[in-house]
């Protein structure tokens, strides 16, 4: 039996990574390389093509 299979179709928008991390290029003043987080416009960050529940909100 595969291990991957899943109870819900993976959304075909952005492949099951709903939320991605996009370096900028600019290091904060300690260091860390500044980034942001781009969420799935199409599943909403659940990486699923179903609705997101209300309690799943990502970001703003
Ligand atoms: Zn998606």
């Amino acid at each position: 039996m595969p291990e991957n299979t899943r109870p819900r179709p993976i959304c075909a928008h952005c492949d099951g990574f709903p939320t991605v991390a996009i370096t900028t290029g600019q290091t904060t003043p300690t260091r860390h390389r500044q980034t942001i987080t781009a969420t799935c416009p199409a599943c909403l960050g659940t990486g699923h093509t179903a609705p997101a529940p209300s309690h799943t909100r990502v970001g703003v």
